[in-house]
Protein backbone atom coordinates (compact mmCIF):
# COMPACT_ATOMS: atom_id res chain seq x y z
CA UNK A 1 0.00 0.00 0.00
CA UNK A 2 1.54 3.18 -1.00
CA UNK A 3 1.23 6.55 1.45
CA UNK A 4 0.54 10.10 0.46
CA UNK A 5 1.04 11.21 3.71
CA UNK A 6 4.12 13.54 4.56
CA UNK A 7 5.97 14.91 7.58
CA UNK A 8 9.08 16.46 8.64
CA UNK A 9 9.07 14.59 11.72
CA UNK A 10 10.94 18.05 12.41
CA UNK A 11 14.05 15.92 11.57
CA UNK A 12 14.57 16.14 7.65
CA UNK A 13 16.07 19.81 7.63
CA UNK A 14 12.17 20.95 6.94
CA UNK A 15 12.02 18.55 3.93
CA UNK A 16 8.74 16.61 3.82
CA UNK A 17 9.04 13.18 3.81
CA UNK A 18 6.69 10.61 3.17
CA UNK A 19 5.37 8.34 5.78
CA UNK A 20 6.87 4.99 3.96
CA UNK A 21 10.30 6.32 3.51
CA UNK A 22 10.63 6.16 7.09
CA UNK A 23 12.69 5.10 9.00
CA UNK A 24 15.59 8.50 8.03
CA UNK A 25 18.68 7.40 9.46
CA UNK A 26 20.36 10.46 10.93
CA UNK A 27 23.85 10.54 11.33
CA UNK A 28 24.56 11.52 15.23
CA UNK A 29 26.75 10.28 18.02
CA UNK A 30 23.53 9.17 19.98
CA UNK A 31 21.68 5.81 19.97
CA UNK A 32 18.42 7.15 19.76
CA UNK A 33 15.50 5.51 20.51
CA UNK A 34 14.10 6.12 16.84
CA UNK A 35 15.48 5.79 13.51
CA UNK A 36 15.86 9.56 13.06
CA UNK A 37 17.54 12.22 15.50
CA UNK A 38 14.46 14.01 17.14
CA UNK A 39 14.81 17.68 17.33
CA UNK A 40 16.97 19.14 19.90
CA UNK A 41 15.35 20.96 23.05
CA UNK A 42 17.56 24.38 23.74
CA UNK A 43 15.35 26.08 26.31
CA UNK A 44 12.27 24.86 28.27
CA UNK A 45 9.46 26.95 30.82
CA UNK A 46 6.44 25.87 32.28
CA UNK A 47 4.46 23.40 29.37
CA UNK A 48 6.76 25.27 26.09
CA UNK A 49 9.43 24.08 24.87
CA UNK A 50 11.87 26.06 22.43
CA UNK A 51 13.63 23.83 19.56
CA UNK A 52 16.88 24.60 18.00
CA UNK A 53 14.88 25.79 14.84
CA UNK A 54 13.86 28.59 16.87
CA UNK A 55 10.39 27.23 17.16
CA UNK A 56 8.71 26.73 20.34
CA UNK A 57 6.48 23.90 21.14
CA UNK A 58 3.61 23.37 23.52
CA UNK A 59 3.80 19.66 26.35
CA UNK A 60 1.07 17.63 26.37
CA UNK A 61 2.34 14.70 27.68
CA UNK A 62 4.81 16.17 29.98
CA UNK A 63 7.46 14.20 28.05
CA UNK A 64 6.42 10.52 28.56
CA UNK A 65 4.31 11.05 31.94
CA UNK A 66 6.89 12.96 34.07
CA UNK A 67 6.99 16.64 33.84
CA UNK A 68 4.02 17.24 36.39
CA UNK A 69 4.69 20.87 37.21
CA UNK A 70 6.47 21.25 34.37
CA UNK A 71 9.84 22.69 33.02
CA UNK A 72 11.62 25.81 34.86
CA UNK A 73 9.83 25.77 38.53
CA UNK A 74 11.85 28.57 40.32
CA UNK A 75 11.07 26.30 43.94
CA UNK A 76 12.54 23.26 42.25
CA UNK A 77 15.26 25.34 41.08
CA UNK A 78 16.10 26.82 44.05
CA UNK A 79 16.11 23.61 45.90
CA UNK A 80 18.59 22.02 43.72
CA UNK A 81 21.25 25.06 43.67
CA UNK A 82 21.02 24.87 47.44
CA UNK A 83 21.43 21.10 47.77
CA UNK A 84 24.55 21.11 45.37
CA UNK A 85 26.21 23.47 47.02
CA UNK A 86 25.40 21.29 50.43
CA UNK A 87 25.83 17.62 49.34
CA UNK A 88 26.38 16.39 45.69
CA UNK A 89 26.49 12.72 46.16
CA UNK A 90 26.66 10.59 48.89
CA UNK A 91 27.15 6.41 48.49
CA UNK A 92 24.00 5.13 50.31
CA UNK A 93 25.45 1.97 51.41
CA UNK A 94 27.81 4.43 53.20
CA UNK A 95 26.29 7.42 54.61
CA UNK A 96 22.39 8.76 54.31
CA UNK A 97 21.35 12.08 53.36
CA UNK A 98 18.97 14.83 54.56
CA UNK A 99 16.72 15.05 51.32
CA UNK A 100 16.67 11.56 51.10
CA UNK A 101 15.23 11.09 54.73
CA UNK A 102 12.51 13.95 54.16
CA UNK A 103 11.19 12.36 50.59
CA UNK A 104 10.85 8.88 52.32
CA UNK A 105 9.15 10.38 55.61
CA UNK A 106 6.65 12.42 52.33
CA UNK A 107 6.03 9.32 50.63
CA UNK A 108 5.15 6.84 53.51
CA UNK A 109 2.84 10.11 54.89
CA UNK A 110 1.61 10.02 51.96
CA UNK A 111 -0.25 6.69 52.11
CA UNK A 112 -1.99 7.41 55.31
CA UNK A 113 -0.92 4.38 57.29
CA UNK A 114 -0.67 2.29 53.75
CA UNK A 115 3.06 2.01 53.78
CA UNK A 116 6.18 1.39 56.24
CA UNK A 117 8.79 1.57 54.55
CA UNK A 118 10.68 3.30 51.14
CA UNK A 119 13.41 2.57 49.39
CA UNK A 120 14.77 4.27 46.44
CA UNK A 121 15.91 3.72 42.75
CA UNK A 122 16.70 5.93 39.87
CA UNK A 123 13.38 5.34 37.69
CA UNK A 124 10.71 3.47 37.11
CA UNK A 125 12.26 0.21 35.40
CA UNK A 126 14.71 0.09 38.41
CA UNK A 127 11.78 0.67 41.02
CA UNK A 128 9.80 -2.26 39.48
CA UNK A 129 13.37 -4.46 39.66
CA UNK A 130 13.51 -3.59 43.04
CA UNK A 131 10.09 -4.57 44.09
CA UNK A 132 10.49 -8.07 42.26
CA UNK A 133 13.82 -8.42 44.43
CA UNK A 134 12.26 -7.17 47.88
CA UNK A 135 9.01 -9.33 47.45
CA UNK A 136 11.49 -12.45 46.61
CA UNK A 137 13.29 -11.39 49.90
CA UNK A 138 10.52 -11.10 51.72
CA UNK A 139 9.28 -14.60 51.36
CA UNK A 140 12.70 -15.63 51.68
CA UNK A 141 13.25 -13.66 54.82
CA UNK A 142 9.88 -15.79 56.55
CA UNK A 143 10.65 -19.41 55.51
CA UNK A 144 8.66 -19.48 51.99
CA UNK A 145 11.40 -20.27 49.76
CA UNK A 146 8.86 -21.61 47.41
CA UNK A 147 7.66 -19.17 46.43
CA UNK A 148 8.75 -17.87 43.23
CA UNK A 149 5.90 -17.06 40.51
CA UNK A 150 4.80 -13.93 39.90
CA UNK A 151 1.60 -13.52 37.75
CA UNK A 152 1.20 -10.44 35.84
CA UNK A 153 -1.66 -9.44 32.81
CA UNK A 154 -1.34 -9.41 29.48
CA UNK A 155 -1.00 -5.94 27.57
CA UNK A 156 1.03 -4.28 30.38
CA UNK A 157 4.36 -2.43 31.03
CA UNK A 158 6.72 -2.53 34.12
CA UNK A 159 9.85 -1.69 32.30
CA UNK A 160 12.41 -2.45 30.22
CA UNK A 161 14.86 -3.95 31.33
CA UNK A 162 15.07 -7.93 31.45
CA UNK A 163 13.25 -8.94 34.42
CA UNK A 164 10.61 -6.08 34.22
CA UNK A 165 9.72 -6.61 30.21
CA UNK A 166 9.36 -10.23 31.00
CA UNK A 167 7.01 -9.19 33.93
CA UNK A 168 5.31 -7.06 30.65
CA UNK A 169 3.13 -8.46 28.49
CA UNK A 170 3.79 -5.95 25.89
CA UNK A 171 4.65 -7.58 22.71
CA UNK A 172 5.49 -4.75 20.86
CA UNK A 173 8.30 -3.98 23.39
CA UNK A 174 9.15 -7.64 23.69
CA UNK A 175 10.45 -8.14 20.02
CA UNK A 176 13.30 -8.68 19.39
CA UNK A 177 14.50 -10.06 23.26
CA UNK A 178 11.67 -12.86 23.21
CA UNK A 179 14.30 -15.17 23.20
CA UNK A 180 16.35 -14.15 26.29
CA UNK A 181 13.57 -12.54 28.47
CA UNK A 182 12.94 -15.00 31.84
CA UNK A 183 9.86 -17.09 31.18
CA UNK A 184 9.85 -19.49 34.34
CA UNK A 185 8.47 -17.46 36.95
CA UNK A 186 6.77 -15.14 35.06
CA UNK A 187 2.94 -15.93 34.28
CA UNK A 188 0.03 -13.53 32.91
CA UNK A 189 -3.85 -13.15 33.16
CA UNK A 190 -5.87 -11.23 30.81
CA UNK A 191 -5.88 -7.59 31.04
CA UNK A 192 -8.70 -5.58 32.34
CA UNK A 193 -10.08 -3.56 29.80
CA UNK A 194 -13.58 -3.70 29.69
CA UNK A 195 -14.24 -1.72 26.27
CA UNK A 196 -12.52 -4.36 24.91
CA UNK A 197 -12.97 -7.50 26.32
CA UNK A 198 -15.70 -7.92 28.18
CA UNK A 199 -18.30 -9.91 26.45
CA UNK A 200 -21.38 -8.88 25.43
CA UNK A 201 -23.92 -11.07 27.55
CA UNK A 202 -21.90 -10.17 30.36
CA UNK A 203 -22.69 -7.07 33.06
CA UNK A 204 -19.28 -5.26 34.61
CA UNK A 205 -19.63 -7.57 37.56
CA UNK A 206 -19.74 -10.99 35.66
CA UNK A 207 -16.50 -9.48 33.72
CA UNK A 208 -14.98 -8.62 37.13
CA UNK A 209 -15.84 -12.03 38.51
CA UNK A 210 -14.53 -13.73 35.26
CA UNK A 211 -11.05 -12.21 35.84
CA UNK A 212 -11.16 -12.98 39.45
CA UNK A 213 -11.75 -16.58 38.53
CA UNK A 214 -8.95 -16.64 35.87
CA UNK A 215 -6.77 -15.60 38.85
CA UNK A 216 -7.25 -17.83 41.10
CA UNK A 217 -7.15 -20.69 38.51
CA UNK A 218 -3.80 -19.67 38.09
CA UNK A 219 -2.47 -19.76 41.36
CA UNK A 220 -4.55 -22.84 41.44
CA UNK A 221 -2.00 -24.41 38.52
CA UNK A 222 1.07 -23.06 39.60
CA UNK A 223 0.53 -23.95 43.21
CA UNK A 224 -1.01 -21.26 45.51
CA UNK A 225 2.19 -21.46 47.88
CA UNK A 226 4.37 -20.79 45.18
CA UNK A 227 3.12 -17.40 43.89
CA UNK A 228 4.96 -14.55 45.66
CA UNK A 229 2.51 -11.63 44.00
CA UNK A 230 0.10 -10.50 41.61
CA UNK A 231 1.20 -7.48 39.84
CA UNK A 232 -0.77 -4.59 37.81
CA UNK A 233 -0.18 -1.08 36.29
CA UNK A 234 -3.65 0.34 38.84
CA UNK A 235 -4.52 2.20 35.45
CA UNK A 236 -2.64 0.85 32.32
CA UNK A 237 -0.06 3.44 30.33
CA UNK A 238 1.65 2.67 27.79
CA UNK A 239 -0.10 -0.35 26.52
CA UNK A 240 -3.46 0.36 26.40
CA UNK A 241 -3.43 4.02 27.19
CA UNK A 242 -5.03 5.49 30.00
CA UNK A 243 -7.05 2.25 30.76
CA UNK A 244 -8.98 2.41 33.69
CA UNK A 245 -9.98 -1.31 35.19
CA UNK A 246 -13.30 -1.60 35.74
CA UNK A 247 -15.27 -1.14 39.35
CA UNK A 248 -14.42 -3.79 41.61
CA UNK A 249 -11.68 -5.91 39.78
CA UNK A 250 -8.53 -4.48 42.36
CA UNK A 251 -10.61 -5.66 45.67
CA UNK A 252 -11.35 -8.88 43.45
CA UNK A 253 -7.92 -9.01 42.62
CA UNK A 254 -6.02 -8.54 45.90
CA UNK A 255 -8.91 -10.92 47.84
CA UNK A 256 -6.96 -14.16 45.63
CA UNK A 257 -3.77 -12.61 46.92
CA UNK A 258 -4.68 -12.71 50.63
CA UNK A 259 -6.46 -16.24 49.98
CA UNK A 260 -3.45 -17.68 49.44
CA UNK A 261 -0.53 -15.95 51.19
CA UNK A 262 0.64 -13.47 48.24
CA UNK A 263 1.11 -10.30 47.85
CA UNK A 264 -0.90 -7.53 45.92
CA UNK A 265 1.43 -5.40 43.95
CA UNK A 266 0.57 -2.20 42.27
CA UNK A 267 2.87 -0.60 39.59
CA UNK A 268 2.11 3.15 39.62
CA UNK A 269 5.68 4.77 37.72
CA UNK A 270 2.95 6.24 35.49
CA UNK A 271 -0.12 6.97 37.31
CA UNK A 272 1.25 6.99 40.55
CA UNK A 273 2.18 10.99 42.46
CA UNK A 274 -1.12 12.58 41.53
CA UNK A 275 -1.08 12.26 37.60
CA UNK A 276 -4.66 10.29 38.43
CA UNK A 277 -5.85 13.30 40.62
CA UNK A 278 -5.20 11.93 43.97
CA UNK A 279 -1.58 11.27 45.37
CA UNK A 280 -1.60 7.66 44.79
CA UNK A 281 -4.01 5.96 41.90
CA UNK A 282 -5.34 3.61 43.43
CA UNK A 283 -7.36 5.82 45.81
CA UNK A 284 -9.39 6.71 43.20
CA UNK A 285 -8.67 4.12 40.39
CA UNK A 286 -7.96 1.02 42.67
CA UNK A 287 -10.84 0.61 44.85
CA UNK A 288 -9.39 2.04 47.26
CA UNK A 289 -7.29 -1.16 47.84
CA UNK A 290 -3.99 -0.04 48.92
CA UNK A 291 -1.09 -2.61 47.71
CA UNK A 292 1.20 -4.52 50.02
CA UNK A 293 3.82 -3.22 47.48
CA UNK A 294 4.16 -0.30 45.01
CA UNK A 295 6.20 1.28 42.66
CA UNK A 296 6.30 5.32 42.05
CA UNK A 297 8.79 7.21 39.24
CA UNK A 298 7.63 9.44 37.04
CA UNK A 299 5.59 12.14 38.91
CA UNK A 300 8.09 11.69 41.66
CA UNK A 301 10.82 13.99 40.22
CA UNK A 302 8.79 15.39 38.00
CA UNK A 303 11.35 15.16 35.47
CA UNK A 304 14.14 16.94 37.75
CA UNK A 305 16.32 14.76 38.00
CA UNK A 306 16.04 10.57 37.73
CA UNK A 307 14.31 8.65 40.35
CA UNK A 308 11.92 6.24 41.78
CA UNK A 309 11.10 5.13 44.70
CA UNK A 310 9.55 1.77 46.48
CA UNK A 311 6.97 1.61 49.17
CA UNK A 312 6.24 -1.16 51.06
CA UNK A 313 3.09 -2.18 53.64
CA UNK A 314 4.02 -3.20 57.48
CA UNK A 315 3.76 -6.46 56.83
CA UNK A 316 6.88 -6.81 54.62
CA UNK A 317 8.36 -4.28 56.63
CA UNK A 318 8.14 -6.42 59.52
CA UNK A 319 9.07 -9.46 57.59
CA UNK A 320 12.52 -8.37 56.65
CA UNK A 321 13.23 -5.89 60.10
CA UNK A 322 12.78 -9.26 62.00
CA UNK A 323 15.55 -11.18 60.10
CA UNK A 324 18.24 -9.36 58.78
CA UNK A 325 16.83 -6.00 59.10
CA UNK A 326 18.16 -4.67 55.53
CA UNK A 327 17.83 -4.80 51.90
CA UNK A 328 19.94 -7.22 49.52
CA UNK A 329 19.45 -4.96 46.58
CA UNK A 330 21.00 -1.69 45.80
CA UNK A 331 22.50 0.85 43.26
CA UNK A 332 24.94 3.67 42.86
CA UNK A 333 22.33 6.41 42.42
CA UNK A 334 19.78 5.01 44.66
CA UNK A 335 18.51 8.06 47.05
CA UNK A 336 20.63 10.24 45.27
CA UNK A 337 20.80 13.22 46.99
CA UNK A 338 20.07 16.02 44.47
CA UNK A 339 17.13 13.85 42.82
CA UNK A 340 15.79 13.46 46.20
CA UNK A 341 15.85 17.51 47.14
CA UNK A 342 14.64 18.05 43.42
CA UNK A 343 11.42 15.40 44.63
CA UNK A 344 10.62 16.99 48.07
CA UNK A 345 10.37 20.11 46.03
CA UNK A 346 8.18 18.92 43.74
CA UNK A 347 6.11 17.30 46.44
CA UNK A 348 6.01 20.90 47.98
CA UNK A 349 4.93 22.37 44.64
CA UNK A 350 1.79 19.92 44.14
CA UNK A 351 0.96 20.46 47.47
CA UNK A 352 0.93 24.08 48.22
CA UNK A 353 -0.08 25.04 44.52
CA UNK A 354 -2.97 22.61 44.78
CA UNK A 355 -1.90 21.27 41.81
CA UNK A 356 -4.08 18.28 42.26
CA UNK A 357 -7.26 20.21 42.13
CA UNK A 358 -6.33 22.12 39.15
CA UNK A 359 -5.24 18.70 37.49
CA UNK A 360 -8.18 17.16 38.40
CA UNK A 361 -10.45 20.22 36.66
CA UNK A 362 -8.08 20.89 33.69
CA UNK A 363 -8.10 16.89 32.58
CA UNK A 364 -11.94 16.96 32.69
CA UNK A 365 -11.70 19.73 30.81
CA UNK A 366 -8.82 18.44 28.16
CA UNK A 367 -11.47 14.98 28.14
CA UNK A 368 -14.80 17.00 27.33
CA UNK A 369 -12.93 18.93 24.42
CA UNK A 370 -11.76 15.86 22.89
CA UNK A 371 -14.81 14.09 23.09
CA UNK A 372 -16.49 17.29 21.27
CA UNK A 373 -14.35 17.74 18.97
CA UNK A 374 -13.62 14.05 17.91
CA UNK A 375 -16.86 12.22 19.01
CA UNK A 376 -19.50 14.91 17.79
CA UNK A 377 -21.78 13.12 15.15
CA UNK A 378 -20.13 15.14 12.24
CA UNK A 379 -17.06 15.23 13.44
CA UNK A 380 -14.39 13.81 10.87
CA UNK A 381 -12.58 11.35 12.99
CA UNK A 382 -15.76 10.35 14.98
CA UNK A 383 -16.23 7.26 12.84
CA UNK A 384 -12.59 6.07 14.11
CA UNK A 385 -12.78 7.41 17.75
CA UNK A 386 -13.09 4.17 19.69
CA UNK A 387 -12.74 5.84 23.22
CA UNK A 388 -11.86 8.42 25.26
CA UNK A 389 -10.39 7.46 28.53
CA UNK A 390 -8.63 8.07 31.50
CA UNK A 391 -9.05 10.13 34.96
CA UNK A 392 -6.81 12.96 36.59
CA UNK A 393 -4.20 14.57 34.65
CA UNK A 394 -4.08 11.32 31.71
CA UNK A 395 -6.12 10.79 29.21
CA UNK A 396 -5.80 8.61 26.10
CA UNK A 397 -7.58 8.32 22.83
CA UNK A 398 -8.14 5.34 21.02
CA UNK A 399 -8.75 4.80 17.23
CA UNK A 400 -10.14 2.13 15.21
CA UNK A 401 -9.27 1.26 11.61
CA UNK A 402 -10.47 -2.51 11.94
CA UNK A 403 -13.62 -2.49 10.55
CA UNK A 404 -13.88 -2.43 7.15
CA UNK A 405 -12.03 1.10 5.69
CA UNK A 406 -12.05 2.49 2.28
CA UNK A 407 -8.86 4.70 2.88
CA UNK A 408 -5.52 4.11 0.21
CA UNK A 409 -3.46 4.32 3.58
CA UNK A 410 -3.26 1.27 5.99
CA UNK A 411 -3.79 3.14 9.06
CA UNK A 412 -3.45 -0.31 11.27
CA UNK A 413 -1.28 -1.14 13.87
CA UNK A 414 -0.13 1.65 15.72
CA UNK A 415 1.13 3.71 12.08
CA UNK A 416 -1.97 6.14 12.84
CA UNK A 417 -0.93 6.65 16.11
CA UNK A 418 2.99 7.73 14.98
CA UNK A 419 1.88 9.79 12.19
CA UNK A 420 -0.55 11.99 14.30
CA UNK A 421 2.73 11.92 16.50
CA UNK A 422 4.83 13.00 13.99
CA UNK A 423 1.88 15.30 12.68
CA UNK A 424 1.66 17.23 15.83
CA UNK A 425 5.75 17.74 16.24
CA UNK A 426 5.64 19.14 13.05
CA UNK A 427 2.15 21.90 14.50
CA UNK A 428 3.73 22.46 17.55
CA UNK A 429 2.72 20.02 19.84
CA UNK A 430 4.39 16.89 21.72
CA UNK A 431 2.16 14.06 22.49
CA UNK A 432 2.64 10.21 22.65
CA UNK A 433 1.42 7.88 20.47
CA UNK A 434 1.28 4.40 20.98
CA UNK A 435 0.81 0.79 19.37
CA UNK A 436 -1.64 -2.64 21.03
CA UNK A 437 -4.05 -2.69 22.83
CA UNK A 438 -6.82 -3.79 20.37
CA UNK A 439 -5.73 -7.59 20.43
CA UNK A 440 -3.88 -9.42 23.10
CA UNK A 441 -1.01 -10.11 20.88
CA UNK A 442 -0.94 -5.84 20.73
CA UNK A 443 -0.03 -5.86 17.05
CA UNK A 444 -3.85 -3.84 16.36
CA UNK A 445 -4.64 -0.54 17.81
CA UNK A 446 -3.80 3.06 17.98
CA UNK A 447 -3.43 5.23 20.76
CA UNK A 448 -2.31 8.87 21.64
CA UNK A 449 -1.87 9.38 25.11
CA UNK A 450 -2.04 13.20 27.09
CA UNK A 451 -0.32 13.89 30.34
CA UNK A 452 -0.47 17.57 31.10
CA UNK A 453 1.66 18.96 33.67
CA UNK A 454 -0.58 19.40 36.47
CA UNK A 455 -0.52 23.31 36.28
CA UNK A 456 -1.36 23.52 32.49
CA UNK A 457 -3.97 26.23 32.38
CA UNK A 458 -6.99 26.08 30.54
CA UNK A 459 -5.90 27.94 27.39
CA UNK A 460 -2.75 25.80 27.33
CA UNK A 461 -5.68 22.80 27.32
CA UNK A 462 -6.96 24.15 24.60
CA UNK A 463 -4.29 25.02 22.38
CA UNK A 464 -3.24 21.11 22.60
CA UNK A 465 -6.62 19.92 21.69
CA UNK A 466 -7.09 22.70 18.50
CA UNK A 467 -3.51 20.95 17.35
CA UNK A 468 -4.19 17.20 18.12
CA UNK A 469 -7.82 17.64 16.28
CA UNK A 470 -6.15 19.81 13.26
CA UNK A 471 -3.78 16.55 12.99
CA UNK A 472 -5.81 13.49 13.23
CA UNK A 473 -8.09 15.22 10.77
CA UNK A 474 -5.34 16.02 8.19
CA UNK A 475 -3.62 12.97 8.40
CA UNK A 476 -7.58 11.26 7.81
CA UNK A 477 -8.12 13.50 5.10
CA UNK A 478 -4.37 12.84 3.30
CA UNK A 479 -5.29 9.06 4.02
CA UNK A 480 -8.00 8.93 1.17
N1 LIG B 1 6.16 0.87 34.83
C1 LIG B 1 5.26 1.60 34.17
C2 LIG B 1 3.80 1.45 34.48
C3 LIG B 1 5.67 2.51 33.19
O1 LIG B 1 4.76 3.22 32.52
C4 LIG B 1 7.05 2.65 32.93
C5 LIG B 1 7.52 3.59 31.90
O2 LIG B 1 6.79 4.09 31.09
C6 LIG B 1 7.96 1.87 33.65
C7 LIG B 1 7.48 0.99 34.60
C8 LIG B 1 9.44 2.00 33.40
O3 LIG B 1 9.88 3.21 33.86
P1 LIG B 1 11.25 3.85 33.31
O4 LIG B 1 11.00 4.18 31.88
O5 LIG B 1 11.45 5.05 34.19
O6 LIG B 1 12.32 2.85 33.49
Amino acid sequence: MSSTITTTIAATNGVKVKVDDLPTVRPTAILHRTPWRPPVAVSAQGVYVTLEDGRTIIDGVGGAAVACIGNGHPVVLKALKEQVDKVSYVYNMQLSNEPAEELAQILIDSGKGAFELCGFAAGGSEAMEGVLKLARQYFYEVGQPKRTNFISRQLSYHGNCVATLSLSGNPARRVPYEDILIHEGYHKVSPAYAKRFQKPEETEEQYVERLRQELEDKFLELGPDTVIGFVAETVVGATTGACPAPKGYFKAMKSVCKKYGALFILDEVMSGMGRMGTMHAWESFGDGEAPDMQAVAKGLGGGYASIGAILVNKQIADGIRDKNGFWKHGHTYQAHPLACAASVAVQKVIASENLLENGRVTGEYLASLLRQRLQSPNALAAPYTFDVRGGGSFWAVEFDFTGPDARKVDLRGGKFAMIVQARCLDEGLVIMGMTGGANLEGTVGDHCIFAPAYNVTKEEVEKIVDIFVDSVESVLTESF
